[in-house]
C-alpha cells in the first residue's frame, strides 16, 4: 500500500525537494492532479505520483517531458 498523503505533507514535500509551489489546498487521492506553480512564474498540473516517483518537479518549459516511445 502507498502510504497516505496529506496537503501539508505535500507541501512541504514540494518545498523541500523542488523549486516550485503547491498551489493545491485539498488532496482527495494520488491519481489527482495538483496544482504548482514553477520558479519561472508558469503554472502546471501534475499528481503527486509523477512529482514524487518520476521527479517531474517542473513546468514543461523548464522540464520538457520526456517524448514517450
Ligand atoms: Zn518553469
Amino acid at each position: 500500500m502507498n502510504k497516505r498523503w496529506t496537503i501539508d505533507e505535500i507541501k512541504k514535500f514540494v518545498e523541500e525537494n523542488s523549486t516550485s509551489k503547491l498551489l493545491t489546498t485539498e488532496y482527495h487521492g494520488f491519481s489527482q492532479k495538483l496544482q504548482f506553480r514553477c520558479a519561472c512564474g508558469n503554472n502546471f498540473e501534475k499528481n503527486l505520483t509523477k512529482f514524487k516517483n518520476k521527479h517531474q518537479r517542473k513546468c514543461d518549459e523548464c522540464q520538457p517531458p520526456k517524448a514517450s516511445r
